[in-house]
């Protein structure tokens, strides 16, 4: 603790000016960034220390973004030059809570911003989500993008062929591309050197993408589905029938061209794939109204996740007041998955 304080004081007073506005900031992703950025222009005689429990800056666009997308995380480069300022410093590993308290550095400075993201899950609350091989999104792509908390995660990829992946917003589609992806080309990427070692072994080929509602309300952006679609040999499965749109669906798609552009894309994929995989070809299923009530347990007891029940969904509600929601049905399907 002392020697953090120390670390902290030797930063501000050394680069300070007599009469200084010494800021702190804690968390180095974006937030933490674009607010020293702003502070640094706007008051000439800031001094700001930007503190991070890990050792690294940036957040989430060094652990988030996907490592096939570098044209996102150039933002780095403008985050850097900020860090280069004179009268900027960055202190890694340093834990707000643990290495330092908030009234400490209250003490020690004049502004403390808190900007250190959103680092839980939210659970699901359905019965198996303790089951070993459930992940949630942020573990699994920490775990590619070599977040330090989840380096040990070793995901097995090898005793099944298929991934269920819940969502079917931008992440989702990155899990889903990272898994579906061929491993010379992700070679050539951000990618951690211990996830592409696991991937360049993956039985994997098969994933699913499930939403509760339909392609209409499907959250990812066209950009994203565009990519994905374009995959190398991908088979790609979304059935016909769940393009029976209504009078709320219309009225969405008209509020918003981004929906629009994504049901487009969807249909247009469903009607242009072809009608069986071949042997061995990486599958793609979009799988819409579908609403996860459990996760099974493997048939061989062992703790394992072995596929996922869902109810069938139907859409209430109308455009007007907001968006429409999904319900249950009653009427049940299971997905088997490792
Ligand atoms: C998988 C994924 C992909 C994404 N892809 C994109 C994309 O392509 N384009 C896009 O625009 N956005 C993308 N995002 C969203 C974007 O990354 C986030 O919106 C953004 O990083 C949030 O910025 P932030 O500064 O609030 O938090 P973060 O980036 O999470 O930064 C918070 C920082 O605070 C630090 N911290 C946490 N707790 C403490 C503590 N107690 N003491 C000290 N430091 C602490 C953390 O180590 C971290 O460095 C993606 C997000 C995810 C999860």
């Amino acid at each position: 603790m002392t020697i953090i304080r120390s670390m902290i004081t030797r930063s501000f007073s050394s680069a300070a000016t007599i009469r200084s506005l010494r800021v702190c900031v804690v968390g180095s992703g974006p937030a933490g960034f674009y607010t020293a950025e702003k502070m640094l222009k706007a008051h000439e005689d800031a001094q700001i220390d930007i503190i991070d429990r890990l050792p690294t800056p940036f957040g989430l666009v060094r652990s988030g973004v996907a490592p096939d997308h570098p044209e996102t995380k150039i933002v780095t480069n403008q985050f850097t030059r900020v860090a280069h300022n004179e009268r900027c410093s960055f202190i890694g590993n340093v834990t707000l809570g643990s290495s330092v308290s908030l009234s400490e550095l209250r003490q020690m400075y004049q502004v403390v911003v808190l900007a250190y993201g959103a680092e839980s899950d939210r659970n699901l609350g359905i019965p198996g989500e303790d089951l070993r091989g459930v992940h949630s999104a942020r573990e699994f792509v920490w775990w590619y993008n070599g977040h330090p908390d989840f380096c040990q995660l070793a995901p097995d990829l090898k005793n099944t062929d298929t991934a269920i992946v819940l969502g079917q917003g931008n992440v989702s589609l990155d899990v889903a591309r990272i898994l579906l992806k061929q491993p010379a080309e992700l070679a050539t990427t951000d990618i951690a050197s211990h996830a592409l070692a696991a991937l360049k072994e993956s039985s994997i080929r098969k994933v699913y993408l499930v939403g509760r509602r339909g392609p209409v309300q499907a959250a990812c952006t066209a950009k994203e589905l565009r990519e994905i679609l374009a995959l190398k040999d991908l088979y790609v499965n979304i059935k016909q029938d769940d393009f029976q749109i209504t009078a709320a669906d219309e009225e969405e798609m008209k509020n918003s061209r981004i929906r629009k552009r994504v049901f487009d894309l969807l249909a247009k994929a469903s009607l242009s794939s072809q009608t069986h995989p071949t042997s061995g070809q990486p599958e793609l299923h979009f799988t819409f109204f579908r609403k996860p009530e459990k996760f099974l347990e493997s048939n061989d007891r062992s703790g394992h996740v072995g596929g996922v029940s869902f109810e069938k969904t139907t859409l209430k509600g109308s455009a007007g007041s907001g968006s429409q929601i999904a319900v249950g049905t009653g009427k049940y399907e299971d997905l088997k998955c490792g």
